[in-house]
């Protein structure tokens, strides 16, 4: 079995679902590039709960969690099964006693809009980690680096969010990022190339950018969990390296 390698994806917009643009051109040449997974772990920032769940089912449900977007978004069906069987594992590996299996959830858009995307076929099984509001950055760390000898057995851990994500000053016609939005998206990604994990995981040393770049964790938090699965010798290639909208980061990192 392929070790797999771990994957961040900045997400943006759902209507990256159905649009054409450059972002979603990188997307699908992942598709073409990666190896192919037996089971994808989609940790989303769209299910942001009280305590770690994870969702067991067959069949997840699709979740359309964004409002107000044209129909042909909603009429989206991303049938990949789930994996009860690595769902049972993942929960293993943290520690059954402190996760909840929950499918009163599904498949957000934080997934299927990227999933369908690089995996047009949805022929292969995804199944959800919740973002557990009580954990701190680096509880949230300390969670994906033991959900790393997954992929050893073959699963794609997969984050889905923004490094840099503030609905609140976002401008969707403005076309790269305010300064302070570009200043935490580069100190980010200069960690991320050196593997200094520490810097990320104490991301406010980036100082006043931090305090802008969101206000609550969930799009910045799957970040951790993927670089907690990577290996140090691992290689890291950056794509869709930019901001947009002024305060929302596109950023991605492939890193195995
Ligand atoms: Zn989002």
């Amino acid at each position: 079995m392929e070790k797999m390698p771990v994957l961040f994806v900045g997400h943006g917009s759902p209507m990256n679902a159905i649009e054409e643009n450059p972002f979603v051109e990188e997307w699908k040449m992942l598709g073409r590039k990666l190896p192919r997974p037996k089971a994808i772990l989609a940790v989303s920032a769209h299910w942001f709960t009280d305590g770690t769940r994870v969702n067991n089912a067959e069949a997840p449900q699709m979740v359309y969690d964004m409002y107000g977007f044209p129909p042909a978004l909603y009429r989206i069906v991303y049938g990949a099964k789930g994996s009860p069987h690595f769902a049972h594992r993942a929960a293993e590996l943290i520690g059954g006693n402190t996760v909840t299996f929950d499918n009163s959830w599904g498949l957000d858009h934080g997934s299927w809009s990227v999933l369908h995307r690089i995996f047009p076929a949805a022929d292969i099984p995804v199944f959800q980690l919740s973002i557990n509001g009580r954990l701190s950055p680096a509880g949230h760390y300390q969670m994906g680096r033991k959900l790393r000898a997954l992929r050893e057995e073959g699963v794609l851990i997969f984050g889905s969010g923004n490094v840099v994500h503030n609905l609140a000053t976002v401008n969707l016609n403005l076309p790269g990022g305010y300064t302070w939005a570009e200043d935490f998206d580069a100190y980010i990604q200069e960690n991320v190339l050196k593997r200094d994990d520490d810097n990320v995981i104490d991301y406010k040393k980036a100082g006043a950018s931090a305090l802008k770049a969101f206000t609550t964790i969930e799009h910045f938090a799957p970040l951790l969990y993927v670089l907690s699965a990577a290996d140090e010798a691992d290689k890291v290639s950056v794509f869709n390296d930019s901001c947009i909208g002024g305060s929302l980061s596109m950023t991605s990192y492939l890193i195995g």
